[in-house]
């Protein structure tokens, strides 16, 4: 039985780092596809927005905390989560873990190049890790069964799809009963991160819960994508007192 606290109408779990981590590995040893979701404030405010997105969120089999903001915003609403858990770190504690099990990865999303480049950081990163396949997010309806097709002869038990929110949650939710992995997690730019060409934030600001500045400060051109922020918490503090009435 899931724990999930409710921000905006998105279910999301109350969960550790550890426990996230563990519920992952054995979604990669049962049958099915499972699905993992990594929501941030702006994507809260997107599935607020956008009834179908948030009926994606919530088929998932888990949506961890991904932004701290998720995490205030559970707090203000008188409801707290236990901690962040950000969908990159569930992504490194998964490749370490079948790193030694044998298990193998598909690395689907970004432009042309960067998941071959992110496979090769990823092999020097972790010994011993198999990635059964790559293939760039930048494709046409025409090419999708093509792409179904090359993953599941890939036989790779978990599949990072990195195309952006909310494509990458829609593009599992329509795919996964045809898709023969085991896990399927929506990641957004970590595979720009893990190939080196963009750089995560420095421990400390992820200590000090700045992660959301430093990408600021690196892209500005990601200011529209802030907005969603302000508006988010205008809500959370909205949808508080009303439920204070
Ligand atoms: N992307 C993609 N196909 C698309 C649109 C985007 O593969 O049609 C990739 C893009 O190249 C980038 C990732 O999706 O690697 C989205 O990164 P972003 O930092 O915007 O995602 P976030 O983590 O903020 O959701």
């Amino acid at each position: 039985m899931r724990d999930t606290i409710n921000v905006l109408g998105v279910n999301i779990d109350n969960i550790s780092f550890g426990y996230a981590l563990e519920k992952a590995k054995q979604m990669l040893k049962t049958d099915g596809t499972s699905m993992i979701f990594t929501p941030n404030p702006e994507i809260v405010m997107a599935a607020y927005e956008d009834p179908e997105f948030k009926e994606i969120l919530n088929s998932a089999d888990m949506c961890t905390p991904d932004g701290i903001g998720v995490v205030y915003a559970a707090k203000i609403l008188g409801t707290p989560l236990r901690e962040r858990v950000a969908g990159f770190d569930l992504a490194c504690g998964l490749l370490e873990s079948i790193s030694k099990t044998g298990e193998s990865v598909f690395l689907f999303g970004a432009k042309p190049g960067i998941a071959e480049a992110a496979r090769d950081k990823l092999y020097e990163k972790y010994p011993g890790l198999t990635v059964a396949g790559v293939q760039n997010g930048y494709f046409s309806d025409e090419d999708n069964d093509a792409i179904i097709k090359k993953i599941n002869d890939s036989g790779a038990n978990l599949l990072f799809v990195c195309l952006g929110a909310p494509k990458q949650e829609k593009w599992i939710y329509a795919n996964k009963d045809k898709l023969n992995v085991n896990l399927c997690m929506g990641i957004g730019g970590a595979l720009d991160v893990f190939s080196g060409n963009v750089k995560r934030a420095p421990e400390i600001f992820i200590k000090c819960n700045l992660e959301w500045l430093y990408r600021f400060c690196k892209n500005p051109s990601r200011l529209g994508r802030f907005a969603a922020l302000p508006k988010f918490m205008l809500t959370v503090k909205k949808s508080a007192k009303d439920k204070n009435k």
